[in-house]
């Protein structure tokens, strides 16, 4: 495995799209992934109580288990509950269980409600010397999306190449800009990855202009495939790249992982 550069500064990347099944979690662990395995300090924090992130890093999330919840609303480190992945050791999630349902509706009343991730992640670079993290986020643009977007540097885009798919977008960029005129300057959509690609139909490759079009500097040149092993690969408890590396869907993975991170080197 070639060794990928490391960033300046710590990355925070919240992977955010309120369409569900557009390939978030999917793109969250594989980028995630590979970018461990080329040799940077990563941490995924699962910020869906669905805990899919969770699930397909072969992390334990049973209801009960520590993680996210306590770090939003107890104020406990998050290095206190990061859990190694099985995958790379130099690759920890922060798991979600299904009690972190209740968290966006409890931290409503709760002071500094936008802040409690952020306040987490700035202790945790310290402690940690962590040089990308990520949320992989619920599909809806609630207190825990925006907690993720309070505490994030960037925000990476997963698209589905498929109608209307720049509707949502938009709805995104007004939330986008929202946050970064109140609560985060630094708020960046930095990263936007065409998902579920296919390359035989002409509404693939529409949708896919269109983006670029619009989205020229953002859009990654790697797009991913639609793959029955990306698919498959999650009830593994691994993401593609290790269940199947040589399969097109963890090379597209991996090229992205490698755009990113080069991308990041530049600035
Ligand atoms: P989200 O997190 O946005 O809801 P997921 O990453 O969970 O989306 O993906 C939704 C479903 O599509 C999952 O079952 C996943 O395994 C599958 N999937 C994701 N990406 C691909 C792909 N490139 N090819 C085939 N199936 C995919
Ligand atoms: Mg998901």
């Amino acid at each position: 495995r070639v060794q990928l550069p490391r960033p300046k500064q710590p990355r925070i990347i919240v992977v955010a799209n309120q369409k569900g099944g557009v390939g978030k979690t999917t793109t969250t662990v594989n980028i995630a992934t590979a970018l461990a395995l080329g040799g940077l300090n990563v941490l995924v924090v699962d910020n869906d109580p669905q805990g899919n992130a969770s699930t397909a890093l072969g992390v334990d999330h049973s209801p009960g288990t520590k993680g996210t919840y306590e770090v939003l609303m107890d104020r406990v480190g998050i290095i206190e509950y990061a859990q190694p992945s099985p995958h790379s050791p130099n690759l920890h999630v922060l798991p979600a269980a299904i009690d972190l349902s209740a968290a966006e509706l409890e931290l409503v009343n709760e002071r500094g409600r936008e802040h409690r991730m952020r306040d987490a992640i700035i202790t945790y670079i310290e402690e940690s010397g962590v040089d990308y993290v990520f949320f992989d986020c619920p599909p809806s643009l609630g207190l825990l999306t925006l907690n993720a977007l309070v505490a994030a540097t960037e925000i990476l885009v997963p698209i589905q190449a498929e109608y209307y798919a720049l509707e949502g977008v938009t709805q995104l960029m007004r939330t986008i800009n929202r946050v970064k005129g109140n609560l985060n300057d630094d708020l960046e959509l930095s990263t936007i990855l065409l998902t579920m690609f296919d390359s035989r139909t002409n509404l693939s490759r529409e949708v896919a202009d269109e983006v670029r079009k619009h989205f020229s500097e953002q859009t990654l040149n790697n797009e991913i495939p639609r793959s029955v092993k990306i698919a498959e690969a999650p009830s593994f408890g691994l993401p593609v790249i290790t269940y199947q590396p040589k399969s097109i869907g963890a090379l597209a993975y991996q090229a992205a992982a490698e755009e990113i991170a080069n991308r990041g080197a530049e600035d």
